[in-house]
């Protein structure tokens, strides 16, 4: 998978030089075959709600025309298949911003602790309908650090609605939020900052190990029909990802079937001595 580039420098002195450079393709050919592979299920994702809703818009207007009957039980499923073209599209937006904003480090002060209580109230009811409870521990009272607070909802959004989505029917959904005291390897990176782990735990069925590496990839699901079913567009944990890794952050995923899952968010927390550090990263 070498190609080989060649170009004629400017000749100034008469003389021809050239100059032979190699350049390893493969990496740039597989992230040109990722994007392809990303368009092609973005179109699958979006025509199968899109047949769905033409079927019915047919059906209305042909064998089913003056059946208040037929219009009464199908408008509920033409919403529902809208709707969730409408979060498929919503997600990818997303996805497209967040690659655009990735390598510019985020600059403004946010309180994860504040995030969190937001967001728990925000997912209570959804929980309920459940039989849920989001229960909050904050172990550390300085929870500052620099971020974005739409970027880090949106991430503890998405981990909480799994947890909700694929948790157990009256089981609760424990986050915490605490002070990392020695990270490991995975870490190192962090050794010179003050990390934060903020834990979200679920009661389900579980992940096998097998799907673990792979969660974070764009529709990536381990159930397709399930996470259709419980209104999942396959995206909620790679935005995740993207917006961790702007926040100089990591994700840990570990999961026991038959008991549940922990993902749990690391970042770097504020302190005096690396606020400026982070504000010149
Ligand atoms: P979705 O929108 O399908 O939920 P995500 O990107 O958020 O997509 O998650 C990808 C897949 O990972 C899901 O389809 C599901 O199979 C699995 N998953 C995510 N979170 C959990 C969880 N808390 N428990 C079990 N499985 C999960």
């Amino acid at each position: 998978h070498y190609d080989v580039l060649t170009a004629r420098l400017p000749a100034a002195t008469g003389d021809r030089n050239f100059v032979l450079s190699f350049s390893d393709l493969t990496e740039l050919r597989k992230l040109e075959q990722m994007r392809a592979d990303f368009a092609t299920d973005a179109g699958h994702e979006l025509r199968t709600p899109l047949s769905v809703l033409l079927g019915f818009i047919e059906t209305l207007e042909g064998p089913a025309k003056d059946d208040p009957d037929a219009l009464n039980q199908f408008l509920p499923v033409m919403r529902d298949q809208a709707q969730r073209m409408q979060h498929l599209i919503e997600d990818l937006l997303s996805l497209a911003r967040i690659e655009l904003n990735e390598h510019t480090p985020p600059s403004s002060d946010c309180d994860v602790g504040k995030v969190i209580s937001k967001v728990a109230e925000s997912l209570a009811m959804k929980a309920q309908t459940k039989g849920m409870n989001i229960r909050v521990t904050q172990e550390l009272e300085n929870t500052e650090m620099i971020g974005e607070e739409k970027e880090l909802t949106q991430v503890f959004v998405n981990l909480v609605e799994n947890a909700i989505k694929y948790g157990h029917s009256n089981t609760d959904v424990e986050v915490t939020i605490s002070l990392v005291k020695n990270p490991p390897g995975a870490l190192a990176r962090f050794r010179h900052d003050r990390i934060m782990a903020v834990a979200i735990r679920d009661h389900s069925d579980g992940i096998a190990r097998e799907h673990l590496p792979r969660l974070t990839e764009r529709f990536y699901r381990v159930d397709t029909a399930r996470s259709r079913a419980v209104g999942g567009t396959g995206l909620g944990l790679a935005i995740v990802k993207h917006l961790v890794q702007r926040h100089r952050g990591t994700m840990q995923i570990e999961s026991e079937q038959g008991v549940g899952s922990v993902f749990t968010v690391y970042l770097p927390a504020k302190t005096g001595d690396n606020v400026r550090k982070l504000h010149s990263a």
